[in-house]
């Protein structure tokens, strides 16, 4: 199957241009025997890889561990990735279920909190848990000093709000439905080559990098050795190029 993304990139270098790739992996808290295999994988690849972290309860373990690797930057995965819609609703924390006050208040302390535990590695940017937020808070964010947003799917404008960039998501390499097992090889690289042709056609913005998202938490072996894989064939490709979160925003 890597075989149609090879020709899809050709498409791309015929006509002179890279096709741009961003890495996001969501919901880090702390150190964790899966941690560690996302960073074998980012080092083995040089591949730049950014971390969706939860503020409340981070542990400074996951400081530790990133501490003095610049291929790592870390984004705000909401405040404490806790759903306030009911049973009846989709999941969703930044939602309208409760007042402007406690939202961006509690998005502002989850963000000093990242700044203080992890510097320059931060690039203030919200990755709403469920990659879901109402457009009342995105409206909003710029003055809680985050500066981009990033969630699923081709994102319709390059700013949400003003000030506020927007690159997202567009392969998950999960199966949610059946089981939080890998989605298959197949699907993840149909993923990739319809966003890459989307874009080459015009139709979705051929200036959002097509952004690789992974859960390291619930990976299985065949994620693993999926990502392992895609890095290792993305590496050193004239056609295309793995950009960091902190060139992207
Ligand atoms: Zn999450």
């Amino acid at each position: 199957m890597f075989g149609a993304l090879l020709d899809e990139l050709e498409k791309w270098s015929d006509t002179g241009k890279v096709a741009e790739f961003w890495w996001r992996d969501d919901d880090a808290q702390k150190s964790t025997k899966q941690l560690e295999q996302l960073l074998v994988i980012s080092d083995r690849h040089r591949a730049a890889v950014s971390l969706a972290t939860i503020p409340h309860g981070v542990q400074v373990s996951l400081a530790e561990v990133l501490s003095g690797r610049d291929q790592v930057s870390i984004l705000q995965h909401g405040f404490s990735h806790r759903n306030y819609a009911p049973p009846t609703e989709r999941k969703m924390e930044l939602g309208w279920h409760r007042d402007d006050e406690q939202i961006l208040g509690q998005i502002q302390v989850g963000l000093g909190e990242l700044e203080g535990l992890f510097g320059e590695q931060l690039v203030p940017v919200m990755v709403p848990p469920w990659n879901r937020i109402d457009s009342r808070v995105v409206e909003k964010l710029e003055s809680t000093g985050l500066r981009g947003l990033s969630t699923l799917g081709p994102r319709k404008q390059q700013f949400a709000a003003q000030g506020l960039k927007q690159v997202n998501v567009h392969v998950d390499i999960i199966n949610w439905k059946q089981g939080r097992c890998f989605a298959g090889e197949n699907n993840c690289i149909e993923q990739i080559i319809a966003h890459l042709s989307a874009k080459r056609a015009g139709l979705a913005d051929p200036g959002e990098p097509t952004g690789i998202m992974s859960h390291h938490l619930v990976h299985d072996a065949g994620c693993w050795a999926f990502l392992d894989e895609l890095f290792g064939f993305l590496r050193n490709r004239s056609s295309t190029s793995l950009i960091s979160a902190g060139k992207i925003f």
